[in-house]
């Protein structure tokens, strides 16, 4: 089967792959979007990977569902402390060999139903672990710094649940409303988005880290008493959510390309030309 491979320099290349073996059940992959976390990794994870994590796809028996690619045990005492994402058994992927190929071995999923196509339905996961995060921002005025996909995500669920949003970016053609006044939360959703988080929040106000956001200095947390958090991924009850959810939000419209056009997504991806890029096989 095709499938996007890195070369030895951790680059992406088409190639032909075996078919995927147990222990999972393999799946037709449908669509597959592309995540900052998966540009993160080119020139760094290992020569063979194949990327992809946000994964629609058909089951055996026609089924059309949402892969979950880390399964967290649910037992130990990071999973009952709501850190599932740090669990032991979360750190073997469950989708093999990954998203950007024609079949996947996986080991579960979320059902989906009708109504949206196969690109749009890839945002389950990203949304999925939105809705982690927002768990752990305190309501009430939130900046998010990085008004990308996901921070258009976070800007969405937040309004949704009544939030006063407001959104930065480093690209001022991509800002949403500027904060008139200090917040009480800010979410880091890009990276080198820390400076501008902290000085938007408020005297005893939280900072939700959802990116590898880079040097944080500790004398204004310490000061202005500031309390930071982190969250990372998706866990198989907010995918379920993230499902129920979709449907509802009003998103940015993904680039969708075949599998053939990569380098060409992951450019539009990297000039900050398309805001979500999506992969069919
Ligand atoms: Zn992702
Ligand atoms: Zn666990």
């Amino acid at each position: 089967m095709r499938a996007v491979v890195l070369d030895a320099a951790g680059q992406p290349a088409l190639a032909e792959v075996p078919e995927p073996e147990g222990p999972g059940e393999l799946v037709s992959v449908l669509a597959c979007g592309l995540c900052g976390s998966d540009v993160e990794k080119l020139g760094n994870a290992a020569p063979g990977t194949v990327l992809g994590h946000e994964v629609v796809a058909r089951t055996a028996d026609g089924t059309r569902v949402a892969l979950i690619h880390h399964r967290p045990c649910g037992e130990c005492g990071r999973c009952l402390a709501g850190h599932e994402s740090t669990c032991e058994a979360f750190e073997s992927s469950t989708i093999r060999p990954g998203g950007f190929a024609e079949r996947a071995s996986a080991d579960g999923w979320v059902e989906l139903p009708a109504g949206l196509d196969d690109a749009r339905w890839t945002a389950v996961e990203p949304l999925a672990c939105v809705l982690r995060g927002v768990e752990r921002v305190p309501q009430g005025r939130v900046l998010v710094v990085g008004h990308g996909f996901v921070g258009r995500l976070f800007a969405s669920v937040l309004a949704r649940r009544g939030d006063e949003v407001f959104a930065v970016d480093r690209d001022p053609a991509r800002s949403g409303p500027a904060p008139d006044g200090p917040v009480g939360a800010a979410v880091i959703c890009a990276q080198g988005g820390a400076e501008a988080a902290i000085a938007a929040v408020e005297p005893g106000g939280t900072v939700l880290v959802f990116a590898d956001a880079g040097p944080i200095l500790a004398a204004p947390i310490y000061r202005r008493e500031l309390t930071f958090t982190g969250s990372r991924s998706a866990t198989p009850e907010t995918m379920r959510e993230a499902v129920r959810l979709l449907p509802g939000l009003e998103l940015p419209e993904a680039t969708v390309l075949p599998l053939e056009r990569f380098a060409e997504g992951l450019e539009l991806y990297r000039r900050r030309e398309a805001l979500k890029v999506v992969f069919t096989p």
